[in-house]
């Protein structure tokens, strides 16, 4: 079947793009053991999105493609990801040293920062984008399946799902620097956990919404409710992305003001400082309560909140985030010391104000 094959072609093409359309390089947060500087890298995630979209668009427009082709053939292309996802996992993992046993290694990896051709291809950076533009390749063949299956009776719902989504794909990859200082480069290794997640979890599973409600009709949810779920989104969105940049610029200068406005508030000694004003202050992982609430709103806006399946999507970042949270509070506590203590007695909440 060729859409077992339509991974591999996607991502032959994304890692084409990202090798030869120009990208800028940047210091990343790790530093670099042998020469004791930041790793640099080089990105251009959202000029390969958007070129690889106006292929997409130009083969379906010259007819040499259906617009809804991924969605027609998402089964096979799942299984044709799962089989990349497999195999790339044994490929980074099995050659390097062993970590902490098989089964752990296969799932957690053994090499925390794998890189080829003097940092320009960076296997992290690469499987998020990767996986960032096949999800906004599905989210765009789930979405044109609708609108061609349903003429003149097309779910605004569904259109905004579709919007928000995307709006949520592009603003990852044009704050793909940020994404530089997260806990995925500090604390994971490449694995199946990362590798097969990005190459299958994320590209196929984040649309769930979608491939479950594409068939249906239009479920003339009202407009105000579609603004409150919008709403919902968007408050999630400043939330994650808010605390997100004002952790990056903070780590960048302790001194300046996050959006000319926020005072750099923090818990300093012994040179370490630990930023305890802002989005910082609300919560300790006030950035994970914002991803469940974009994954809610975007859930709702499908318009079929008594349907379980899209529910999977919000019901996954609690399942990843809350234990995410756990771990790196215990990181935190061991690297920070006594101003952690200070932080958890100042902002006791773990990620929900006042209730967790
Ligand atoms: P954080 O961005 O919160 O990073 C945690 C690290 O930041 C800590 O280990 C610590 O590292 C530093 N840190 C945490 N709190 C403070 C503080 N108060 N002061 C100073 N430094 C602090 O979490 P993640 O990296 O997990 O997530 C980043 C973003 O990505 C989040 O918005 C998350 O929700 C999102 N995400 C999105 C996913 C998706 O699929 N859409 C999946 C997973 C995450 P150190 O001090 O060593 O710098």
């Amino acid at each position: 079947m060729v859409a077992l094959w339509g991974p591999l072609a996607v991502y032959a093409v994304v890692l084409a793009l990202h090798a030869v359309l120009p990208g800028r390089w940047v210091d990343g947060y790790l530093i670099d053991d042998a020469t004791g500087r930041p790793l640099r890298y080089r990105l251009n995630g959202l000029r390969v999105l958007v070129v690889t979209l106006v292929l997409y668009a130009g083969a379906c427009a010259l007819g040499w493609m259906p617009w809804e082709w991924f969605y027609l053939h998402r089964w096979p292309m799942a299984a044709g990801a799962c089989g990349l996802g497999v195999l790339f996992t044994l490929w980074i993992v099995l050659p390097a040293p062993p970590n902490r046993g098989m089964p752990w290694d296969l799932y957690l990896g053994r090499i925390a920062n794998p890189r080829w051709a003097d940092g320009r291809l960076d296997a992290k950076m690469f499987l998020y984008l990767v996986g960032a533009v096949m999800l906004e390749l599905n989210i765009v063949s789930f979405t044109a399946y609708h609108v061609i299956t349903h003429p003149g009776a097309v779910s605004p719902g569904l259109i905004l799902h579709a919007l928000l989504f995307s709006f949520f794909v592009v603003e990852y990859l044009f704050f793909e620097e940020v994404h530089l200082y997260t806990y995925d480069f500090m604390a994971e290794r490449v694995g199946g956990k990362l590798g097969w997640g990005c190459l299958v979890f994320y590209p196929f599973f984040y649309p769930i919404g979608l491939w479950a409600v594409a068939d249906r009709p239009d479920p003339h949810t009202p407009v105000p409710l579609l603004v409150l779920y919008a709403l919902i989104f968007l408050s999630g969105w400043t939330l994650a992305r808010g605390a997100n940049l004002q952790k990056f610029w903070f780590k960048r200068d302790p001194t300046a003001k996050a959006f000319g406005v926020l005072e750099p508030r923090a818990i300093s000694g012994g040179g370490r400082y630990v930023l305890s004003g802002g989005f910082w202050c609300l919560s300790r992982h006030i950035n994970y309560l914002g991803e469940v609430l974009m994954a809610t709103g975007l859930t709702l806006c499908l318009g079929y909140p008594l349907v379980f399946t899209p529910w999977l999507y919000p019901l996954y970042y609690v399942a990843l985030l809350v234990p995410r949270q756990i771990d790196d509070d215990r990181r935190c506590a061991e690297k920070y010391g006594p101003l952690w203590e200070e932080y958890r007695r100042r902002v006791p909440s773990r990620i929900i104000p006042w209730i967790y």
